[in-house]
C-alpha cells in the first residue's frame, strides 16, 4: 500500500463516520413522550383514588402526591393514591428511554363529606307535634330535602340548623313515621339518610259526655259541611316562613276540663272520636290570648264549633278556639302573641263555658300543651 492510498482511506473512514454521526444527529430523539391521564380531580378525602396514565412510548413514570411516591417503566400504568383533605397536587414525570421528560401536575380535591344526624325531639305519642332537627358538622349538603311517611316536609333555618315540624296521627295504637332527608353531597351525587318517628299506644279510656239531644241537635249535616268548607279554605301553607319567634303561650288560666286526644263519646252508643284539643273551663266572658303571633284565618259563629277563630302562625302551624261568646278580631288581622281575641263562651256544641283550644301541623292535631313556654316542639 502506498502512503497516497493509505491517506486516501483514512480520509474516507473520516468522511464516514462525519455522515453517520450526522445522521445519527437527525434522527435522534429529542421529542418529550405525549402523556394522557385518566383522573377524576374530586374525592372524598380518605378514599382511594386512582390516575391512569398513558403514553406514545414505553416511558418511566415517577408520580408524586403529598408523601408518596410511585415509579413504574411502562406505556400505560394505573396508580392509586388515598385522598387527602384539601386541594394538593399530583405530579407526574414520564422520561423515555433517550431522557426526554415530560412533567404535569394535576390538583386533587379533597371533600370532606356531611354526615348530617336527623334528632326528632317530641312526638313520642299519638297526636304529637315533634321536631325533626337536621345537624351536620363539617362539608355541605346542598339541596336537602325530607319526607315526613312519605310527604315533602319544609325544612326551616334556625341558628343551630335545619329544622322541620310534623305531628303524629291521632290514633290508639303505636306506630312510626319514616322520615327520610335526600341531598347532593360534595361530590354531587345523590345522598339520603333515614330515621323514624316513634310513637307509644295511647291510653283508650273512652269519656263518655252524655250531651243532651238538644244540643247535639246544632250538629246538621249543612252546618258540618259549612263549617269544614270554612276551616278547609283557611288551611295554611306548610311552606309559608314561621310568623312566630318567641314561645307558645296558654291562651287562658283555667281549669283543665278534658284532655288532648282522648276518645269520646258525645251520646250513649255514639261513635267514637278523639277530642284533638284541650278544653279548658272558664267563666263566660274570660278573655282569650292569642297563643302567638298570627294571621287571624277565620274569625265567626259557626253552628258546632260556635265562635270559631283560627290563627295561621306560618309554617303549617295554626291554632283554633272555639265557643267563643265573643270574637274581637277580623279576618285577615295580623296579631301579636297575647292580643284578646274573644272571650270564652258556650257557643255551638258546648254544655258549659269553656274554650276548646288546639294548635294543628300541617292540618294534623297535636295537643296544644306540648307547645306551651316553647318556640317549637
Ligand atoms: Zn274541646
Amino acid at each position: 500500500m502506498t502512503r497516497q492510498r493509505a491517506r486516501t482511506l483514512a480520509l474516507g473512514a473520516l468522511a464516514l463516520l462525519l455522515v453517520g454521526f450526522v445522521l445519527a444527529q437527525a434522527f435522534r430523539d429529542v421529542t418529550p413522550p405525549n402523556v394522557w391521564t385518566e383522573l377524576e380531580e374530586r374525592h372524598e378525602t380518605g378514599t382511594p383514588f386512582k390516575i391512569f396514565l398513558s403514553a406514545d412510548e414505553p416511558v418511566t413514570y415517577q408520580v408524586t402526591y403529598g408523601e408518596e411516591r410511585r415509579t413504574a417503566v411502562a406505556q400505560d400504568v394505573t396508580f392509586e393514591f388515598m385522598a387527602a383533605a384539601g386541594s394538593s397536587p399530583l405530579d407526574v414525570q414520564a422520561t423515555d428511554g433517550a431522557g426526554n421528560v415530560t412533567m404535569l401536575t394535576r390538583i386533587i380535591q379533597g371533600v370532606t363529606l356531611a354526615e348530617p344526624t336527623l334528632t326528632v325531639q317530641g312526638g313520642s305519642l299519638p297526636g304529637r307535634a315533634f321536631t325533626v332537627l337536621v345537624s351536620h358538622e363539617a362539608g355541605t349538603i346542598a339541596e336537602p330535602t325530607l319526607r315526613i311517611d312519605g310527604r315533602d316536609a319544609p325544612l326551616l333555618t334556625a341558628p343551630d340548623g335545619l329544622y322541620a315540624l310534623g305531628a303524629t296521627p291521632l290514633t290508639t295504637e303505636a306506630g312510626f313515621l319514616p322520615l327520610t332527608l335526600s341531598w347532593r353531597d360534595a361530590l354531587d351525587r345523590d345522598a339520603a339518610r333515614t330515621s323514624a318517628v316513634r310513637y307509644g299506644e295511647l291510653p283508650t279510656a273512652v269519656q263518655e259526655l252524655n250531651i243532651p239531644a238538644s244540643t247535639l241537635s246544632v250538629i246538621t249535616p249543612e252546618g258540618r259541611e259549612r263549617e269544614n268548607a270554612a276551616i278547609e279554605a283557611a288551611r295554611a301553607d306548610p311552606y309559608d316562613p314561621p310568623r312566630w319567634s318567641e314561645p307558645f303561650l296558654l291562651p287562658i288560666e283555667g281549669r283543665g276540663t278534658s284532655g288532648f286526644a282522648i276518645p269520646r263519646r258525645y251520646a250513649p252508643g255514639g261513635p267514637v272520636s278523639f277530642h284533638e284539643g284541650e278544653d279548658i273551663a272558664a267563666p263566660t266572658g274570660t278573655p282569650v290570648a292569642a297563643t302567638n303571633t298570627g294571621l287571624v284565618r277565620i274569625a265567626g259563629m259557626y253552628p258546632i264549633k260556635g265562635g270559631m277563630v283560627i290563627l295561621d302562625h306560618g309554617a303549617g302551624v295554626t291554632s283554633r278556639y272555639y265557643h267563643l261568646s265573643r270574637i274581637l278580631v277580623s279576618e285577615g288581622d295580623e296579631i301579636d302573641a297575647g292580643t284578646i281575641l274573644g272571650e270564652v263562651g258556650s257557643t255551638g256544641l258546648s254544655t258549659g263555658p269553656h274554650l276548646h283550644w288546639e294548635i294543628r301541623v300541617a292540618g294534623r292535631p297535636t295537643n296544644p300543651l306540648d307547645w306551651v313556654g316553647r318556640v317549637r316542639p
